[in-house]
């Protein structure tokens, strides 16, 4: 299976131009991997520049964030079905940023169901906001998981990316070591597992996201044995995107 980067741009940068120079940037290294795919999910108002009419498989393209509502009275939203139309492939749902401002298991949970019914890829983001030395957070990141996930239907299963994002390594200065990441993506698989069946959690990509750069990424992959990364400010950093790319790519 091809590993799978997802850059999340977070609200950068500030101008179209520059918004504009980084995908020419991602979509020319994207052409020249052979066993990686990459996603850039920039802000809503550069969706339209980054998507590629001619070619769209190069460089996919991400949103950070939908509306479950499907159209109506809803401000300020965008739905899925938009998003859909305009080719936007993969949407990141449950990001803790998000979760922050309020989003609910619930809430995410409707999300990600208005996302794979639309035939995208939800990216689904999770992860504990710290740990205890009891293993609490285990309990409390599996209820997050099986709550994120409710009422998704099994066929929908293979469109869903799982995001494992320790809250306290996201906009950190370290990533959380590799042999950790190992044992966090067999724990997400099982959880998914509970959810759906065996086959389902087999098929499932994992990946890790958090304080994630050029330098830490490739020992992160092969260590943690995740399917690939949620990248944040590295994402919009270039050239460190670019070797981030590259060093994922020479994995073997
Ligand atoms: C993120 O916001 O999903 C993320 C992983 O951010 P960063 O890489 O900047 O820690």
């Amino acid at each position: 299976m091809k590993k799978l980067v997802i850059g999340n741009w977070k609200m950068n940068p500030a101008t179209l131009d520059d918004a504009k120079k980084i995908i020419k940037k991602t979509r020319s290294i994207a052409s020249k991997l052979n066993h990686t795919d990459v996603v850039a999910c920039p802000p809503f108002v550069y969706i339209q520049s980054a998507i590629s009419k001619r070619d769209p498989n190069t460089l996919k393209v991400g949103a950070q964030f939908v509306s479950y509502e499907d159209g109506g009275p809803h401000t300020g939203e965008v739905s899925a079905t938009m998003l859909r139309d305009m080719g936007v492939k993969y949407v990141i749902a449950g990001h803790s940023e998000e979760r922050a401002r309020g989003d609910t298991d619930d809430m995410v949970a409707r999300r990600v169901k208005a996302i794979v019914e639309s035939g995208m890829n939800a990216v689904l983001c999770v992860g504990e906001k710290a740990r205890d030395e009891g293993g609490v957070y285990l309990e409390t990141l599996k209820d997050q998981i099986k709550n994120s996930l409710a009422n998704i239907p099994q066929s929908c299963a293979k469109n869903i990316v799982l995001a494992y994002e320790p809250i306290w390594a996201i906009g950190a200065k370290e990533a959380m070591i590799p042999d950790q990441v190992y044992e966090m993506s067999l724990f997400v698989k099982k959880v998914f597992s509970d959810v759906f069946n065996q086959d389902q959690a087999m098929k499932v990509a994992v990946l890790y996201g958090g304080s994630v750069n050029f330098r830490n990424a490739a020992e992160i992959i092969k260590t943690g044995q995740v399917d690939g990364l949620l990248v944040g400010r590295e994402s919009v950093n270039m050239p460190g995107f670019v070797e981030l790319l590259k060093a994922v790519d020479s994995i073997t």
